[in-house]
């Protein structure tokens, strides 16, 4: 068979290909945006800070925007060194993290028999769920004095007082792997699976289902660093560093308010 370089045609395609990339305003043609949903930030002595300092090490050095999801029911117990270090990370302060709300206290509702019939954004009620958004966006604001855009619930679980309560935060428009009704924010829905389960990472797992396909053009990607042991970190460099020759782009979730269209399925 002939090698397509060498069918009419062919060489002009392989010429361009060369050209392209040196046009303004004509890009490399890209698989598609990569959004990494990083959960469970906890501040404080209780808190997980010192385990997600790698990977937000690695995001800065790398140059790689990263999402991180704040549990705020701590964040009065920051220390200023953590405050800080909230600060100089944030991508509005020149850093390369956008931080977003992840709930209260991320609680589990459970009966006397101790089994689950609720989550902190699912069967709680709308006065307790804006409760929880809005005292979580004032902490976020008077202790590391950032604004959140983004939410995501607690075990991605919500309902349908969920988006009443979101109305109450207009500021926030991006909502990670929320239902797919909700047309006042920008829903990122999930697609590929980056752990096998919370705080395990393999790429031999996630490069199974990235090689079979199909593979959306948005690809948010959860994951859990305060969990993750250097083995589930490795693996994560790993995903990111293939992912990133194979020419997807990485984004803050913000950034997708007006990509969202163009790239859902
Ligand atoms: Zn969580």
């Amino acid at each position: 068979m002939t090698h397509p370089a060498l069918r009419p045609g062919g060489l002009l395609l392989v010429f361009l290909a060369f050209l392209l990339p040196g046009i303004p305003g004509v890009e490399a043609p890209s698989p598609g945006v990569v959004v990494w949903k990083f959960d469970d930030l906890r501040t404080g002595p209780r808190g997980n800070v010192s385990a997600i300092k790698p990977v937000v090490a690695w995001s800065r050095s790398t140059g790689t925007p990263i999402s991180l999801g704040v549990i705020a029911d701590r964040l009065h117990e920051a220390t200023s060194d953590e405050i800080q270090w909230l600060q100089v990370s944030a991508a509005e302060r020149g850093g390369t993290v956008e931080f977003w709300l992840h709930g209260w206290d991320h609680r589990k509702v459970t009966d006397a028999q101790g089994t689950t019939i609720g989550f902190e954004f699912k069967g709680t009620g709308l006065t307790s769920q804006t409760a929880s958004l809005r005292q979580s966006q004032e902490a976020m604001q008077q202790i590391a004095g950032l604004t959140c855009t983004t939410f995501g619930a607690p075990y991605n679980a919500s309902d349908a007082d969920t988006p009443q309560a979101l109305d109450t935060l207009p500021e926030v428009t991006v909502w990670l792997f929320g239902p797919p009704g909700d047309t006042r924010r920008q829903v990122l829905p999930a697609s590929l699976r980056l752990e096998t389960k919370t705080g395990v990472v393999s790429s031999a797992a996630f490069f199974a289902a990235y090689d079979r396909g199909p593979r959306p053009r948005l690809l948010v990607l959860q994951g859990h660093p305060p969990y993750w042991n250097q083995a589930s970190f490795t693996e994560f460099v790993r995903i990111a560093d293939r992912l990133r020759s194979d020419g997807w782009v990485s984004r803050l979730p913000r950034a997708c308010r007006d990509l969202g269209e163009r790239l859902m399925p």
